[in-house]
């Protein structure tokens, strides 16, 4: 039997630096509370995302229910069933109700057709996600939140590194959090961020994530803790170092895939899209039954059986869970275009350490 082929593999810097780079912590005594390479990782992420402002976290969900908590959401916000359930979870954890829209198939981002006809009096926001990095119809989301007067946070957990046009795709909406989960494309181990766009927004966030501290004897607001500690800044900037190397490997086995792909009957999946610089941080498929004549469970086991872990991101839907499934917008008549892609997608293995040999064993299970 070959090996097995993961959904992904870590990015890890080289062990030896790391540990050179972790004396100096050890040195310093100093290992968490806005270190010299927390600093120097905001600084680092700062330049690389091409944002002005960024703050750390110790994982990405975090800034998600800060983000909610720091403008004041209540009432209702506008989401998207389509993601991985912190997203949805945030809302619940700030006793917000998640009211979920359906989402566009070429890219699977919230649709704004979708979005005016779910907001009452009590909407207050709008939370979309980036799904697969892919980036959401932002101006139009925009828009329609200026109409409305609602803000607009975007989770961009999936979307580090992302342009259009040559911006960043975090400079769009009120905030957008990012995380470093061992599984995204750039990694902390745990670890995120939010980043906003200006100093004074910056400075309420690092007293927010700070238990609300502005100075040793004032607090401002209900804060909590999610400070990221020393040793996994340096983990982050080691990583920065190889992250664009990382990206395009990625970037390659995407081209490879895409290839082989587009003469498979039944098989749908993303091209680059204009203008966008793309992180290739998940290769989804989407498995069309009637034409390639196997449903995307039989397609996904058998990938397993011989070894091949592809993931079902995005199934089942979050509306679908215990938690929300009660809620008249989780109803699946209300979201025909995730329920159907739920059921149809795969993301196939996508990092920087696929071999041709194991990309043409992934292929080979699909072209038939
Ligand atoms: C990974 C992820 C999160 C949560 O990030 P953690 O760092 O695991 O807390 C939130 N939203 C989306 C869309 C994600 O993929």
């Amino acid at each position: 039997m070959s090996s097995q082929i993961t959904v992904t593999s870590p990015l890890l810097p080289d062990f030896d630096n790391f540990s050179e780079v972790l004396k100096e912590v050890w040195a310093s005594k100093w290992i968490t509370n806005n270190g010299q390479f927390h600093q120097k990782l905001e600084a680092a992420l700062s330049e690389y995302l091409k944002v002005p402002y960024i703050s750390l976290f110790t994982n990405g969900t975090l800034p998600l229910l800060t983000s909610l908590q720091a403008l004041r959401i209540s009432g209702e916000v506008i989401t998207t069933p389509y993601s991985f359930v912190a997203t949805t979870h945030s809302l619940w954890w700030n006793g917000i109700k998640p009211v979920f829209v359906d989402i566009d198939p070429t890219n699977c981002g919230m649709d704004p057709d979708c979005i005016e006809a779910a907001i009452t009096p009590n909407t207050t926001a709008i939370l979309p996600v980036h799904c697969y990095g892919n980036p959401c119809d932002v101006d139009r989301i925009q828009s329609i939140a200026d109409k409305y007067g609602l803000k607009v946070i975007y989770d961009a957990a999936h979307a580090f590194g992302v342009e259009i046009n040559g911006k960043s795709i975090l400079e769009y909406g009120d905030l957008s959090t990012l995380s470093f989960h061992a599984t995204k494309v750039f990694t902390t181990i745990e670890g995120g961020a939010m980043v906003m766009h200006d100093e004074a927004t910056k400075q309420r966030i690092d007293y927010l994530k700070n238990f609300g501290f502005e100075s040793e004897t004032e607090v401002i607001a209900p804060g909590i803790n999610s400070k990221m500690d020393e040793v996994r800044a340096v983990f982050g900037l080691l990583n920065l170092q190889q992250i664009d190397a990382a990206i395009e490997a990625r970037h390659k086995v995407a081209l490879k895939y895409r290839a082989t792909l587009r003469d498979v009957k039944g098989i749908r999946f993303f091209e680059d899209m204009q203008g966008v610089k793309h992180n290739y941080s998940y290769f989804p498929i989407f498995v069309n039954v009637d034409e390639y004549g196997m449903t995307r469970d039989e397609l996904y086991s058998k990938m397993k059986a011989s070894g091949v872990f592809g993931r079902r991101y995005f199934y089942p839907l979050i509306s679908s869970f215990s938690t929300y499934r009660g809620l008249p917008s989780a109803a699946p008549e209300n979201l025909p275009n995730a329920t159907r892609i739920a059921d149809e997608v795969i993301c196939l293995p996508m990092h920087h350490l696929l071999t041709e040999e194991d990309t043409d064993r992934i292929l080979g299970l699909i072209v038939k």
